[in-house]
C-alpha cells in the first residue's frame, strides 16, 4: 500500500474546498482530524471491513461510522432492504407497519423497554429522555458523569470540574449558564461521590444519565458496584435511571450494557446499530413513564422524519442480522483477538500500551494500565497515540482520529483482517517505540 503524494492528494484538494463552504470542512467535528493533525480522508465507498478514500487508497475501518456498521459496510441484505423501501417512497409523515415491527423487536430484545419512541439521532433520544424524566418527576436536577457524552443538547454539554462535585459550566459557547445550572457532573466510577450527591440533594434529582459502558472517553467500563449503587439510589430517592446505550446498545451484546451488568434502567436511549447506518435512534422504557409522552401525555416531542421508512428498513434488517446464532460470540472474539494482538505487538516494541474490549467495542490506551475514569484516560500519551494513528493510517488501517474515542469491529473483521492489522501495528510500534 502506498501513501498518497500529499501535494496531489485529492483528499487535500477536497479538504481545502470543503472548508470554503462548511465550517472546518466537516459536518461533525471529530472528522476534521484536529486532534491528530493532517488531512481527513474523504471517503468514496465502503464494503465489509474496508473503505476507500478519494485517492483510491483502501483502509481497514475500525470506526464503522462510529458504531452503526456492525454487520460491515454495505451489507447486501441491508442495502437491498433500503433499496426496496426507497422504491416504495422516502417519507410519508404518517405511521407505517415497519415502525411497529422495529418497536416490537426493540421491546423484545431489551426487556426494560416496554414502550419505545423512534427519533433520528442519539442527541434527540437523550434530550427527549431527559425531558421525560423531568416531566415525570417534576424535578429539575440531572446527574451526569465526567467524560460521558450524551449528544449535544444544551443541558448535557457540560464539562466537569476537577474531581470535585461541581455544578456544570457549559463546555460550548452559546449554552447559557442558566441552562446547565441544574446539571450536576460527577466522577465516573466514584460510588462515594454519588452517594454524597444523593444524600445532600436526592429528592431534587430528576434523573441520572450514564453510559454504562463508556465509549466517549475511549472505552471505560463501569464497575458493577457503581451501576448497582446508582440503581439503588435512584429507586430510593425516586429519580429516573437513564442508560444511554446509543453506543453500547446491540454493540456490547444483544441486550446492551444493561443485559451485561444485569441492571434494569427506567429509560434507555438507543441509536447507531438500530439504524444500521441510517438515521434511527430511540428512547424507551417503563410503560408508565412512556405514557407521559405526547400525544397521550404532557411531555412534548416530535419529528418530521422520525420512524423514516427507509431508515427503519436498514435498522430492522440489521437487528435481524445481529440475532444470527453466534453473532456476538464471533464479534467479541475478534475484538478480543485484536486487543491481545495489539498489546503483544506493543510489548515486543517496548511501548507502554494496553487495550480492552467489551463485545464489539474496544479501547487502546497509551498508558501502563487500563483507565477507570476520565482523568486517568486523559493521562495517556497523546503524542504517541497520534504517531501511532498516522503510522497505521499509512499502513492502511483507519482507527478513530482521537485518543478519546473507542474503536469498533464488525462481523466482517475476520481473522485475515485482524491479523493484517496486528502485523501493521507491529511495524508501527517498532517505529514509534
Ligand atoms: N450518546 C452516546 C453514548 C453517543 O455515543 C452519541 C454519539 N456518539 C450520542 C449520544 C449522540 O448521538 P448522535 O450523534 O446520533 O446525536
Amino acid at each position: 500500500m502506498t501513501t498518497p503524494d500529499t501535494k496531489t492528494s485529492r483528499n487535500d484538494i477536497l479538504f481545502a474546498r470543503a472548508q470554503q463552504s462548511t465550517p472546518g470542512g466537516v459536518n461533525s467535528p471529530v472528522r476534521a482530524f484536529r486532534s491528530v493533525g493532517g488531512t481527513p480522508r474523504f471517503i468514496t465507498r465502503a464494503e465489509g471491513p474496508y473503505f476507500w478514500d478519494a485517492d483510491g487508497k483502501r483502509y481497514i475501518d475500525y470506526i464503522g461510522s462510529w458504531g452503526p456498521a456492525i454487520v460491515g459496510h454495505a451489507h447486501p441484505q441491508v442495502v437491498k432492504a433500503v433499496q426496496e423501501a426507497a422504491a416504495r417512497g422516502l417519507s410519508f409523515g404518517a405511521p407505517t407497519e415497519g415502525e411497529i415491527e422495529i418497536a416490537e423487536e426493540i421491546c423484545r430484545l431489551v426487556p426494560s423497554i416496554e414502550q419505545v419512541r423512534l427519533v433520528s439521532s442519539g442527541t434527540e433520544a437523550t434530550m427527549s429522555a431527559l425531558r421525560l424524566a423531568r416531566g415525570a418527576t417534576g424535578r429539575d436536577k440531572i446527574v451526569k458523569f465526567e467524560g460521558c457524552y450524551h449528544g449535544h443538547a444544551d443541558s448535557l454539554l457540560v464539562k466537569a470540574g476537577s474531581g470535585l462535585l461541581t455544578f456544570g459550566n457549559p463546555t460550548s459557547a452559546g449554552v447559557p449558564e442558566d441552562f446547565v445550572k441544574h446539571t450536576l457532573v460527577l466522577d465516573y466510577n466514584n460510588v462515594a461521590q454519588l452517594e454524597d450527591a444523593f444524600e445532600s440533594m436526592g429528592d431534587t434529582i430528576a434523573c441520572v444519565i450514564v453510559e454504562a459502558v463508556a465509549g466517549n472517553m475511549n472505552l471505560i467500563r463501569a464497575t458493577p458496584e457503581f451501576l448497582q449503587r446508582m440503581r439503588e439510589l435512584c429507586t430510593e430517592y425516586g429519580a429516573i435511571l437513564i442508560f444511554d446505550e446509543v453506543m453500547s446498545g446491540f454493540r456490547v451484546g444483544l441486550g446492551g450494557a444493561q443485559a451485561l451488568y444485569g441492571i434494569t434502567p427506567d429509560l434507555t436511549a438507543l441509536g447507531k446499530v438500530i439504524g444500521g447506518g441510517m438515521p434511527v435512534a430511540a428512547f424507551g422504557g417503563r410503560a408508565d413513564l412512556m405514557h407521559k409522552m405526547a400525544p397521550i401525555g404532557p411531555v412534548y416531542q416530535a419529528g418530521t422524519l422520525s420512524g423514516n421508512p427507509v431508515a427503519v428498513a436498514a435498522g430492522m434488517t440489521t437487528l435481524k442480522l445481529v440475532q444470527q446464532p453466534g453473532f456476538y460470540e464471533q464479534l467479541s472474539g475478534q475484538a478480543d483477538k485484536l486487543v491481545k494482538g495489539l498489546t503483544a505487538a506493543a510489548r515486543e516494541a517496548g511501548v507502554a500500551f494496553c487495550a480492552d474490549s467489551v463485545g464489539g467495542m474496544f479501547g487502546m490506551y497509551f498508558s501502563a494500565s487500563i483507565p477507570g475514569s476520565y482523568s486517568e484516560m486523559m493521562a495517556g500519551d497523546k503524542e504517541r497515540f497520534n504517531r501511532f494513528f498516522h503510522g497505521m493510517l499509512d499502513e492502511g488501517v483507519y482507527f478513530a482520529p482521537a485518543m478519546f474515542e473507542a474503536g469498533f469491529v464488525s462481523s466482517t473483521h475476520d481473522d485475515a483482517i485482524v491479523d493484517a492489522t496486528i502485523e501493521a501495528a507491529r511495524k508501527v510500534f517498532a517505529r514509534i517505540g
